[in-house]
């Protein structure tokens, strides 16, 4: 990508699409705490990340020690994508703007 905002915003942060969930999982062995009859205890929690980009969407596992950069890039990204919304809409703003200003101008010209 050579977009500069995009080569800007990923060197002062990285940027991750997604969401998170948490899971528990029940395992295949027998007489396991995730199977006691009284107080069955899964295996967890398990952290997964599913995100779609490039029209591909993909699941990841996240291990514990990766979970705060996980959580952190996600905020970047969601902040990041906040910021672009707002640049577009003040671009619609302004195109809206200078037609008007246009059709005005043609006004004025015509009497
Ligand atoms: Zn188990």
């Amino acid at each position: 990508m050579s977009w500069p905002l995009v080569r800007a915003a990923a060197a002062v942060a990285a940027a991750a699409p997604g969401s998170l969930s948490k899971q528990y999982n029940v395992c295949g062995k027998p007489g396991c705490r995730c199977k006691d009859p009284a107080n069955p205890q899964r295996h967890g929690p398990y952290y997964q990340l599913s995100w779609v980009h490039a029209c591909k969407s993909t699941t990841q596992f996240i291990r514990g020690p990766f979970l705060a950069e996980v959580k952190a890039q996600l905020a970047t990204y969601k902040a990041f994508r906040k910021l672009t919304d707002e640049w577009v809409e003040l671009a619609l703003q302004v195109a809206k703007i200078k037609l008007q200003a246009a059709k005005d101008a043609a006004k004025v010209a015509a009497k």
